[in-house]
Parts: C-alpha cells; structure tokens; sequence
C-alpha cells in the first residue's frame, strides 16, 4: 500500500469539507494503518487539531494505548514543533513527510515563528517560573505512589 497515498487522501478530505490546511497522516504498524487523520484546526476551533495530532489520537484510541512504539508515521508535510513532540511521547521512531518546513512556509503557515522562539527569540512567548514549592509536593506525592503509571 502507497501510505503517503493514504495520507494524501486524508488531506485533500481535509480541504475540500473546508476543515483546516492540507495536511493529512496516517499512522501504520506491521504493513497496515491503525490511525489516520487531517487538519480539523477550522472546523473544530482547536489550534491542536493538526493532522499527525488526529492520526495520533485515532491509533491511541483504537490500539487503546499511548505508546505508539513501532509505529510509522507518514504526512504530507513537515510537522510542527508541537507535532514532532506529539510524536516524540508517542515513541514514533519513523516519520516520512511530503513538503518540507519551507513549502508549508509559502502557502502562509508559520512554523518559522516557532523555531524563532527555539532559536532565543523572546518577544513570542515568555517562561516564568512560579510557586514551585508546592508543585514540587505534587510531583512528591506521584513520586510515592509506586503503582502510577510512568511515562
Ligand atoms: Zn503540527
């Protein structure tokens, strides 16, 4: 099966209902999909709803676990910053994409403001730490609890 095919597919449904950019994924394991999805950022009013974000979602739900390890992942473009951290949790090792960062960035996407916070650029979000004391007590008690379940 041509799995960019399918992940192409996913995108242009995506685009023709009006749903969001054209990015579509599916997630394979062992030859087959287990997951697949497209952007529904406009239809859903949700800026997480990226394409690799719903494939992930949708095998996480069918396989009815959180570890995507052995995975493949294929999309039709570069993913984002918080995609690739999505895939990161989900122990996806492979991912294949059709555009890359700069094509995404011509059709009007903004990665490149992403990788500019990345690179020091302070003036688009700011980290400030606070009232650790009593968030490290939380992380004490999950700590103690042997039987919680480790990520
Ligand atoms: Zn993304």
């Amino acid at each position: 099966m041509d799995f960019m095919r399918e992940a192409l597919k996913e995108a242009y449904e995506g685009i023709n209902n009006r749903h969001g950019g054209p990015f579509g994924c599916v997630i394979v394991k062992d030859g087959q999909i287990i997951g697949q999805g497209h952007n529904r950022v406009l239809v859903k009013h949700d800026p997480t709803c990226h394409g690799e974000m719903e494939a992930i979602r949708d095998a996480c739900e069918k396989t009815g676990s959180h570890d995507l390890s052995g995975c493949e992942l294929y999309t039709t473009a570069e993913p984002c910053p918080m995609c690739l951290g999505a895939i990161l949790w989900a122990n996806i090792a492979k991912v294949y994409y059709g555009c890359n960062v700069n094509d995404t960035d011509k059709i009007g996407f903004r990665d490149d403001k992403f990788y500019d916070f990345f690179n020091g650029e302070k003036n688009i979000l700011t980290l400030e730490e606070s009232d650790r004391k009593e968030c490290k007590k939380l992380f004490d008690e999950y700590i103690k609890d042997k039987k919680a379940q480790r990520y």
